[in-house]
């Protein structure tokens, strides 16, 4: 049925790795070809057969406001008009960098970057330098870009080194790097005692959403907090994805914990490329030309990018954006529990503000193992039953589900009912 789709995904491989920039964008996930996308509108994509879907991936993020938002194309449209790139500083640089400490707390200083992928190298590099230590603790399931330092799986024991997680990445960098479970604060402490003197910092999604959407579990982020306090190590938190989603200040705002850098991207960049790492003044403060540690980049608060961003966070500060995206997906998380326990499918749903997971499971999803014991043949079936109704999912069942704005209450029960009959062909 998406024959123009099917032959452009034929021709992109004969040049493109795959026939995609990005892995996750060839439906890999579920055994099926990429949908080519012709545009965007609010909620809705189309593709270039003609389809059109509701749209529950957001560019993986981005897209809280909706997709090609008038306020957001408008600002881009003026910023071309003075030129795309100058490689000098422009006003619209600091009133961003303003608005992202305005916005979190712990953020008394911030770079602007390219890609969430660069936000976390760089804090990390930072953390290295600031505490003249190497190593750094991870957690399984969470996702930190494609960084060789981050691409790595958890080594034989609990909270010993790691082991590279691609090829190409040296063993001896996967070896600074010591991979735990989510949600497990004893592993926590193993790695600091097992390593004592040598963890640079702790790094973890505060609200993982790269497993499906997993919250941490109560005294969770204290604990990390206490035990980087304890060893004079950093505390970083990657709120990529639940930065500006959760709340204005992230996922740190909605749980009441600071961390000392914080790393920030989708949504920052309001659909176009940039990304973000802040922190305290102290540690900021060595980066280079103030300090000694290296970073750089020749598009590094490139103009069309900050006009972007700019007009994003103007649109969430606004009145009750929160209020309504939490409104608008917990219809969804209801709606969904409802239709799925109507067509006796078993589903646990983990939700927090407006990005949200349906695992295939009937037990509570609190880490990555969990995630894995859940029913993927199960998803793939829903997901494609889902695409023929025209609501667009993460083509992965460790993904999230993100609303935006431009999601109406119609939208909402177009999806339920859509579901509704999807889940019952899997019962
Ligand atoms: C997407 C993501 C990244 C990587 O960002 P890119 O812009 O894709 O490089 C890093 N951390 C988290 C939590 C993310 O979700």
């Amino acid at each position: 049925m998406r024959e123009k789709s099917k032959e452009a995904f034929e021709l992109a491989c004969r040049v493109l790795p795959g026939g995609v920039n990005s892995p996750v964008r060839a439906f890999g996930g579920v055994d099926s070809g990429p949908v080519f996308v012709h545009g965007a509108k609010g909620a809705r994509i189309y593709d270039i057969d003609g389809h059109e879907y509701l749209d529950y991936v957001g560019s993986w993020g981005p897209m809280i406001v909706g997709h090609a938002h008038p306020a957001v194309i408008d600002a881009i449209h003026q910023a071309v008009d003075r030129g795309t790139s100058f490689g000098a500083p422009t006003l619209a640089e600091t009133s961003l960098a303003q608005r992202i400490v305005a916005s979190f707390d712990s953020i008394e200083k911030v770079r602007l970057l390219s890609s969430g992928t660069e936000a976390v190298m760089s804090a990390i590099r930072l953390a290295r330098a600031f505490t003249g230590r190497e190593m750094i603790v991870k957690m399984a399931g969470c996702y930190h870009g494609h960084s060789d330092s981050l691409l790595v799986a958890a080594g034989s024991g609990l909270a010993e080194r790691g082991t590279a997680s691609s090829p190409g990445v040296p063993e001896s960098l996967a070896q600074q790097t010591v991979v735990v479970p989510y949600n497990d604060p004893e592993a926590v402490t193993a790695a600091f005692a097992n390593h004592a003197g040598r963890i640079a910092a702790v790094l973890v999604e505060p609200l993982a959403a790269n497993m499906g959407v997993v919250p941490p579990a109560d005294g969770y982020l204290e604990t990390l907090r206490t035990l980087c306090d304890r060893n004079d190590s950093l505390l970083i938190f990657d709120e990529v994805i639940s930065g500006f989603r959760v709340a204005l200040g992230g996922a740190q705002q909605r749980y009441g914990i600071q961390s000392d850098l914080t790393c920030l991207g989708k949504i920052i960049g309001g659909g176009l490329p940039l990304a973000a790492f802040g922190g305290r003044a102290d540690i900021m403060d060595l980066l280079a030309p103030e300090g000694q540690v290296y970073q750089a980049g020749t598009l590094s608060g490139n103009p069309l990018a900050t006009a972007a961003a700019n007009a994003t966070l103007d649109i969430l500060a606004q009145g009750d954006s929160y209020e309504k995206l939490e409104s608008v997906a917990s219809s969804l998380e209801s709606g969904l529990a409802q239709a799925a326990s109507d067509a006796r499918v078993s589903v646990t749903i983990n939700r927090v503000g407006s990005i949200l997971s349906c695992f295939f499971c009937d037990h509570p999803v609190r880490n990555f193992a969990d995630v894995q014991a859940t029913d993927i043949a199960r998803f793939k079936r829903f997901f494609a039953a889902m695409l023929e109704r025209g609501i667009y999912l993460a083509p992965s069942a460790y993904e999230a589900m993100f609303v935006s704005l431009a999601h109406t209450d119609s939208d909402i029960e177009q999806t339920i009912n859509a579901a509704g009959e999807s889940f019952r062909q899997l019962a």
